[in-house]
């Protein structure tokens, strides 16, 4: 096991059984790729992208951390959207939280857990945002799912706040960014409420997804 040979086997008969289906498969996803999507998520093993989607090698290009966040100096994050946008001039951009996101979970502890803390203040930055909604943190499953959900909303925002998307708007470039939630209980996707096609749009969208939120309390 010292090699991983299962992962091999596995993987060759994953290749064998596309290429039964489809012997042209690999080689034209060789030459190009084409994706008309941008999946920003959850690093989170029980949240696989492409799955959760039902989509293909080559339909979706995907960027993951730690609680799915857009850090506006995160060079890595920047990059894969800069390359996105640009380059493959994805139509949609989808910031895809979950419920039960263990580094939300940390981020609100009360005690260490050593260098990550520092990448989860970004989510304490979002209770502080929304400690009307939220109010003290008893970690209830209710706050819980609601900063799983705030927390998609703030990424989601920093996403169109990026100089990335910013340029492509003022440019006329059509692409829309999108904050969703995903439910490990029932695998289900559930639309946030947040849907910017242009700059003009985003404070729009981003009040009416809090709004929606708040309602929910
Ligand atoms: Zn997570």
């Amino acid at each position: 096991m010292k090699k991983l040979k299962c992962l091999f086997d596995s993987n060759r008969e994953w290749s064998d059984r596309i290429s039964q289906q489809d012997p042209d498969f690999f080689p034209t996803l060789a030459s190009q790729q084409a994706p008309e999507y941008l999946w920003i998520g959850c690093s989170d093993s029980r949240v696989p992208a492409n799955e959760i989607v039902d989509l293909m090698p080559g339909e979706l290009f995907v960027h993951r951390n730690v609680s799915n966040l857009v850090i506006h100096t995160d060079m890595n994050c920047l990059s894969v959207l800069q390359y996105a946008v640009q380059v493959l001039k994805v139509k949609h951009i989808m910031v895809v939280g979950h419920y039960g996101c263990g580094g939300v979970r940390a981020a609100l502890e009360d005690r260490p857990h050593g260098l990550i803390d520092n990448w989860l203040g970004h989510i304490r930055d979002v209770y502080a945002k929304h400690r009307d909604i939220i109010g003290e943190w008893q970690d209830s499953s209710k706050q819980f799912d609601l900063m799983c959900e705030l927390n998609v909303i703030e990424q989601a925002e920093n996403v169109c706040n990026t100089t990335v998307l910013r340029e492509a708007w003022a440019r006329g470039q059509e692409v829309t960014v999108h904050g969703w939630i995903y439910g490990l209980k029932d695998g289900l996707l559930t639309d946030l409420r947040f849907c910017a096609s242009g700059l003009d749009e985003v404070e729009e969208e981003y009040q009416q997804a809090v709004d929606k939120v708040r309602s929910s309390v």
